[in-house]
C-alpha cells in the first residue's frame, strides 16, 4: 500500500479527513478576501517602478572619466591621491591628526613617497620627515631596550585609495542603470580587469550582463590585436607593416593590470 493511501486510511479513521482541503467561502466573502488581496499588492507595488538614478557629482565624474579612454576607477583614484597629496602638503602640514597618522605609519609606502616628491612641496616634506625620523630614533632606543615593537599601521594613503575605489566602483554599479551612462561606456575603452571583476561581483544581474557583453568585445578585438602582432613577429610575415596592433601589447598590459597613480619624479 503506498504512503499516502495508508495516510489517507489514517486521517479517515481519526476522523480528520479533509482537514487540509480547500474550504468553500460564501460569495460575498470570497468577493471581499479577493478585493483586500488586491488593495495589498497594489501597496505591495514599489513607488517607481524602474530604479531612478540621481545624477549626483560622483555619476558625473564617473561618466567624464569614462569618456577619457581610461578605466574610469583607475582614473578617479589617481586623481583624488593626488589631490590629496597637493592639499596635504601645502595645507595640512600643522594638522596634528595627519602627522600622527603619518607618524604611526613611520610615513608612506614606497609607490605614495615617491608621488608625494612629486608634490613639490620640499618644506611640507622635511616637517612631516622630521617628525617621522624622530619616530624612527624613538623606536630604535626602545628595541635597543628589549622591547618588542608594535608593527607600524598602513600606509594611509593606501586606505584612503582603497576606500576610493569602494566609493567609485559602488556608484558605477548602482549608476550603470542610467541610459547615458550606458552609452558613456560603450563609447569608453571599459574598465581595467581587476576593476572589472570588482565591479561584476558587486552588480546586479542586468548590470553584470551589460558590462559582460561590453568587455567580452572589447577583449577579444584586444587579443585578435595581439595574434596579429605575434603573426607578424614570424619571419615569413614581418615584411607585413604594423598597423594598430604595433602598440597593443603595451595596451593589453594596462588592460589587464589597470594603471596605478603616476609615478612623479621631484622637480629640480
Ligand atoms: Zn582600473
Ligand atoms: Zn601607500
Amino acid at each position: 500500500m503506498f504512503r499516502a493511501e495508508r495516510r489517507s486510511r489514517r486521517e479517515e479513521r481519526n476522523g480528520s479527513a479533509g482537514r487540509g482541503a480547500p474550504v468553500s467561502l460564501p460569495s460575498f466573502a470570497a468577493d471581499r478576501l479577493q478585493r483586500c488581496l488586491a488593495a495589498l499588492r497594489r501597496r505591495a507595488r514599489p513607488l517607481f517602478p524602474e530604479p531612478v538614478v540621481q545624477k549626483h557629482l560622483l555619476y558625473h565624474a564617473c561618466r567624464e572619466a569614462l569618456l577619457s579612454g581610461q578605466c574610469p576607477v583607475c582614473r578617479l583614484v589617481a586623481a583624488s591621491t593626488q589631490q590629496r597629496l597637493r592639499h596635504l602638503f601645502h595645507e595640512s602640514v600643522n594638522d596634528p591628526l595627519v602627522r600622527e597618522s603619518l607618524r604611526g605609519s613611520l610615513g608612506y609606502c614606497s609607490r605614495h613617497a615617491q608621488m608625494a616628491a612629486g608634490a613639490s612641496d620640499a618644506c611640507g616634506i622635511a616637517i612631516f620627515y622630521r617628525d617621522i625620523l624622530s619616530r624612527v630614533l624613538r623606536r630604535l632606543e626602545a628595541a635597543k631596550r628589549g622591547t618588542r615593537l608594535p608593527a607600524p599601521s598602513p600606509c594611509p594613503e593606501c586606505l584612503a585609495e582603497q576606500a576610493d575605489e569602494r566609493r567609485c566602483l559602488h556608484a558605477l554599479a548602482r549608476d550603470l542603470r542610467d541610459p547615458d551612462l550606458q552609452a558613456a561606456y560603450r563609447q569608453s575603452n571599459g574598465l581595467c580587469v581587476p576593476h572589472l571583476e570588482r565591479l561584476l561581483a558587486l552588480s546586479a544581474p542586468e548590470i553584470v550582463a551589460f558590462v559582460a557583453d561590453q568587455e567580452k568585445a572589447r577583449i577579444a578585438a584586444l587579443a585578435d590585436e595581439l595574434g596579429e602582432f605575434i603573426r607578424k613577429h614570424d619571419h615569413r610575415f614581418a615584411h607585413e607593416p604594423m598597423n594598430a596592433e604595433r602598440d597593443s601589447w603595451r595596451r593589453a598590459l594596462q588592460k589587464a593590470a589597470g594603471v596605478r597613480a603616476n609615478l612623479q619624479e621631484r622637480e629640480p
